[in-house]
């Protein structure tokens, strides 16, 4: 049951890939640094996962690996409740229900929906957007709503759909006098984006089509060390920080999360370094944490049925409770 003297944190990783080290810097670390202080909500997305077509045996493997890999980053299912979207089932009628208070022209404002859209269209050269992009910003609000959240540890991106949960549950308080809580994004100060190895200007993302692009949870650690080592950066040959070197800021963001430092301290350290020293270093360290992690994970995956099915239980208790205030207000009930 829930603790009421503390507040309460959810946050989830869709399913739709295998996770990848921004994944673990941007949601996950917070989600471990704050699963003492908060009652912890933390769950696998693969409702979410079904936005964009995606193959089914991949889907069941990727939904797996990401909870093994939430109690392999620090995840503990004694101090958070640790479950699978779907096998909560309050989350699909919760999602109507918001759905039907908002409007077209809001949901297509979204920046991901935009972008994803667009890649789409360009993909095909015409017009074959799925509508589960435009409409999955609702699923989310309903996530948060129904555990009534109030912090959200999310990266950058997912920033604009915890506002656009602010903005319903104010909506969905003042026309059915319910009492959702108005949820805060609680963004990391460091790695809150971290970027493509391939293209630093853009954010490094599990669905993106080259793996090189990305440090995968479970890629080889072998492997990850020389993805590190031939990351894109400049060819000035100086290490220090600015926005004109993304290549640069992203790897010292990278190291200053693995390390909890912060950006200045990394810059610091490696500022006498050239670029090859530099990046064996975040290579090392980036490996070292793989090689940790990795370990954990297996022994983690053996636990799953149990642990999920435990999870699924306490997460669907509190789910009523919130589903029930809005059922009630929209007078269903
Ligand atoms: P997809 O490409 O499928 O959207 P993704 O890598 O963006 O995958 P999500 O499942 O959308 O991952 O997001 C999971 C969590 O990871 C969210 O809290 C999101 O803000 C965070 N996150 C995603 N990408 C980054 C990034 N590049 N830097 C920091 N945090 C990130
Ligand atoms: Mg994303």
């Amino acid at each position: 049951m829930q603790n009421s003297e503390k507040k309460t944190l959810l946050s989830g990783i869709t399913a739709t890939g295998k996770l990848t080290l921004a994944n673990y810097i941007g949601a996950i670390k917070n989600m471990v640094k704050l699963q003492e202080e908060y009652n912890n909500y933390i769950f696998i997305a693969d409702l979410h996962a079904l936005t964009l077509p995606i193959d089914p045996k991949q889907l069941s493997k990727n939904k797996k690996d990401i909870f093994a890999l939430y109690i392999a980053c620090g995840i503990d299912p004694k101090k958070s409740v640790l479950f699978f979207q779907s096998d909560v089932i309050q989350h699909g009628l919760m999602n109507w229900l918001i759905l039907t208070n908002t409007t077209i022209g809001e949901l297509s404002r979204m920046t991901q929906f935009k972008d994803k859209s667009a890649k789409i269209k360009t993909a095909n050269g015409m017009e074959t957007i799925p509508t589960g992009i435009l409409m999955y910003p609702t699923l989310m609000v309903g996530d948060i709503l129904l555990y009534n959240a109030d912090i959200i540890p999310v990266g950058i991106d997912q920033k604009q759909h915890v506002e656009l949960t602010r903005n319903l549950a104010i909506r969905l308080n003042n026309k059915f006098n319910t009492t959702y809580k108005i949820p805060e994004p609680y963004i990391p100060e460091v790695g809150a984006k971290i970027m493509s190895l391939t293209d630093p200007s853009k954010k490094m993302s599990k669905s993106d089509t080259n793996p090189k692009s990305a440090i995968y949870l479970l890629d080889d650690p072998e492997d990850a060390y020389k993805k590190i080592l031939k990351a894109v950066t400049d060819s000035e040959g100086k290490i220090y920080l600015s926005d004109e070197k993304p290549g640069i800021k992203n790897l010292l963001t990278i190291y200053s999360a693995l390390n909890d430092i912060s950006l200045q301290e990394s810059a610091e350290k490696f500022k006498n370094s050239n670029y090859g020293e530099f990046k064996n270093a975040v290579a090392q360290c980036v490996k070292e944490f793989l090689i940790k992690i990795q370990d954990k994970y297996k022994n983690a995956l053996n636990q799953i049925e149990t642990l999920s099915k435990e999870g699924a239980k306490k997460a669907s208790e509190v789910a009523q409770i919130n589903l029930d205030m809005l059922l009630k207000g929209i007078g269903l009930r």
